[in-house]
């Protein structure tokens, strides 16, 4: 299959941002979109950055970076993970909030996009050093935050107890109870059922779905999964569940092969028993990140970070399917290349939209005061995933363009269409 889409710049190396940037230009273009949307949505609404001042458990004070980038309310309160990193920058941030809104959008959910970023090495500080740094940040955020305006949720190297640290300090300020200001919490705290799983079930659902369009049977089929964290692990999972053999598993530490296929319920048992880890998972050989993401195998799941295939490997990947599970593990400048040689991409903004998906499902329960049947969030879940994947499929087919532009397309036009309804100073 070949798409008509333009040649990719001539720049070697694009930042996240110019690389969501450079396929909202397409997707803008076949829209025909005109030229003061594109001026709106192009630039974010707001950029929020703090230095947190926290006492270490040395008793010196280290001041850490923090960043909170709203790209675009128009479709609702702005909805976007925090992720606690070295690499965390404003690039990285405002890309990832483009893309929160765009993944809004694609999945019909009544938000616009955001996200947030501290820089600093999680796996290095104390659980007392990571309360403090949390609700720090927190603090200096809470004219930001809100159940109406901005609601974060887990990222990388963030999860419940940091969800609920942010609860606690945010009630704390505002003197009542606010559960829905933050999604992702653990359940006591007004979580959701199914939210821990919910974008691992997403990748499982918008996986099938297009290996059903491909004629690709996931029994027996063969998987690559890069990464080990919640996404990685869990679609993992889910995938052997409906019969394919994950032959591939990575993490921080390197990347691990099975010709037999891993027993990802033991892996994940072996991960959380060994430093987080499964390096020197019984039967695993060892081999390089970039091997496994040019392994001949049929759906590849890169779940780790950003600009993973890029256009120095992009040639050879020998995946039929990929199916993102981060957000931009595919360079700009590789997409042309995996377009021409056919394979097919289930786009990050439509993918991994599983868990923004649930975490407004837990959003609705906590507004509610009435909480869901893990069955009822799922079945809802695995719904609106299905019916977003047709849509873009559909979408992908009207304008013969790949299913990651065509994912940008429907987002691009539902957002531009408030945009013009809500109108402009
Ligand atoms: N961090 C997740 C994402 O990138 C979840 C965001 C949310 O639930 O708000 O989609």
């Amino acid at each position: 299959m070949s798409y008509i889409e333009p040649a990719p710049v001539s720049s070697t190396h694009l930042n996240p941002f110019e690389s969501m940037m450079s396929r909202f230009d397409v997707a803008a273009k076949i829209l025909g979109l005109d030229e003061s949307s594109y001026n709106v949505l192009k630039s974010p609404q707001k950029i929020v950055m703090v230095h947190l001042p926290v006492i270490m458990d040395n008793g010196k004070v280290q001041v850490f970076e923090g960043f909170r980038v709203v790209h675009n309310a128009n479709l609702g309160p702005s909805k976007g993970g925090i992720r606690y990193s070295m690499d965390v920058n404003l690039d990285e941030v405002k890309a990832l909030a483009a893309w929160m809104t765009w993944k809004c959008a694609v999945v019909g959910i009544p938000y616009g996009g955001g996200k947030g970023g501290i820089k600093c090495d999680p796996k290095s500080m104390s659980k007392g050093e990571l309360e403090r740094m949390t609700r720090a940040y927190t603090a200096s955020m809470v004219d930001v935050f809100g159940p109406e305006k901005d609601i974060p949720a887990p990222d990388m190297n963030t999860g419940q107890q940091e969800m609920a640290w942010i609860m606690d300090e945010y009630s704390k300020l505002k003197g009542y109870s606010c559960p829905a200001v933050v999604t992702g919490k653990p359940l006591v705290l007004g979580g959701s059922l199914g939210r821990v799983e919910a974008t691992g079930r997403g990748v499982m659902v918008t996986a099938r779905s297009a290996m059903a369009k491909m004629g690709i049977n996931p029994v027996g089929s063969t998987c690559a999964v890069q990464g080990f964290g919640n996404v990685g692990s869990i679609s993992a999972k889910l995938l052997a569940t409906q019969g394919l053999k994950i032959v591939a598993l990575s993490d921080i530490n390197g990347g691990y092969y099975n010709a037999d296929g891993f027993d990802i319920e033991k892996a994940i048992a072996y991960r959380d028993s060994n430093n987080g880890t499964i390096k020197g998972f019984p039967g695993a050989k060892e081999i390089s990140n970039n091997d496994l993401l040019t392994l001949e195998v049929d759906v590849l799941v890169p779940a780790a970070m950003e600009d993973q295939i890029t256009a120095e490997n992009a040639n050879d990947i020998k995946a039929k399917l990929i199916v993102e599970g981060a957000n931009g593990p595919t360079s700009w400048m590789a997409d042309e290349t995996l377009n021409k040689k056919g394979i097919m991409v289930v786009p990050d903004i439509l993918a991994n939209a599983g868990g923004v998906t649930v975490s407004y499902f837990e959003w609705v329960q906590n507004r509610l005061g009435y909480y869901w049947t893990e069955e009822r969030v799922n079945r809802r879940a695995d719904r609106t995933m299905k019916q977003s994947f047709e849509q873009v499929y559909a979408t992908a087919q009207k304008h013969n363009v790949s299913w990651r532009i065509a994912a940008y397309i429907v987002a691009i036009d539902k957002v531009a269409n408030t945009q013009k309804l809500r109108g402009v100073f």
